[in-house]
């Protein structure tokens, strides 16, 4: 895998390429920080997206879902694209035109490959870890019958576009004295309290790997 993200004709950022990003690692921080992506597959000819969680190490992403999941199934062996977006804040404009949004986004192309074994335990542990940090030494590992009842697909990284947007409004030199807000709003991830469950024994306390979660970890 190249330090540097190498486009291919589809994953090339046309429109905005001033906002394109070269570097692997500015991919590597967007899918660090997000939580969710959005998995897109055909399925008998017809688009599907479908949000969902994942995880990633170097060079590989992984989804995963009930066996029974249409778009998983339909992912195995296909092409799919992955878009990964973290809203970073609303960019009021003087114009309704110039208003515009702060992110960092992430475009991965590539064939899914469901993993069996020793891999789809591997990818399991990532997805936990990166959703849950702690939780796969914390809790009670998958049986038998859980694994067989899960679907995880490893998608290479290798194809890959990032964008990004910071900074202000983009307005019109004749639009600057008119007499409307102008700035950007920031939009933040954070985590809240632990609640703990309704049947949770009362000396079970809230875990480190839990109680201490920063913002965007
Ligand atoms: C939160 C958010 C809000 C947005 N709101 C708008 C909006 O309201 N209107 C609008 O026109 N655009 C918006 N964009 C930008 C949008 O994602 C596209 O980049 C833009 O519309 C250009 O589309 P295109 O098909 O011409 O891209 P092209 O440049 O032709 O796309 C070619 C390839 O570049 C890569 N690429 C394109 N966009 C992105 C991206 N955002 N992140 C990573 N890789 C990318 C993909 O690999 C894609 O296959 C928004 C982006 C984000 C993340």
């Amino acid at each position: 895998m190249t330090a540097d993200l190498s486009p291919t004709d589809r994953s090339t950022v046309r429109r905005g390429r001033e906002r394109a990003q070269t570097d692997r690692q500015a991919l590597y921080d967007v899918l660090s920080e997000a939580l969710v992506c959005h998995l897109s597959v055909v399925v008998d000819g017809l688009p599907f997206v479908i949000p969902t969680g994942f995880g990633h190490d170097e060079g590989t992403l992984y989804v995963h879902g009930s066996t029974g999941s249409q778009s998983l199934r339909g992912g195995e062996g296909l092409p799919v694209c992955v878009a990964v977006t973290l809203v970073d804040g609303i960019v009021y404009a003087r114009s309704v035109f110039h208003h515009s949004m702060n992110y960092r986004a992430a475009v991965i192309h590539g064939v899914a490959r469901p993993l069996e074994g020793d891999e789809k335990t591997h990818g399991l542990k990532v997805i936990t870890e990166h959703l849950a940090p702690g939780s796969w030494e914390h809790c009670r590992p998958p049986t038998r019958k859980e694994l067989a009842q899960t679907a995880v697909l490893a998608l290479d990284l290798h194809e890959a576009s990032v964008k990004l947007r910071r900074g202000g409004p983009k307005d019109e030199d004749d639009d600057l004295t008119y007499p409307s807000w102008a700035g950007v709003l920031p939009v933040r991830q954070v985590f809240g309290d632990p609640e703990p469950c309704d049947l949770l024994a009362d000396e079970v306390s809230v875990p480190s790997h839990v109680r201490a979660r920063p913002p965007g970890s």
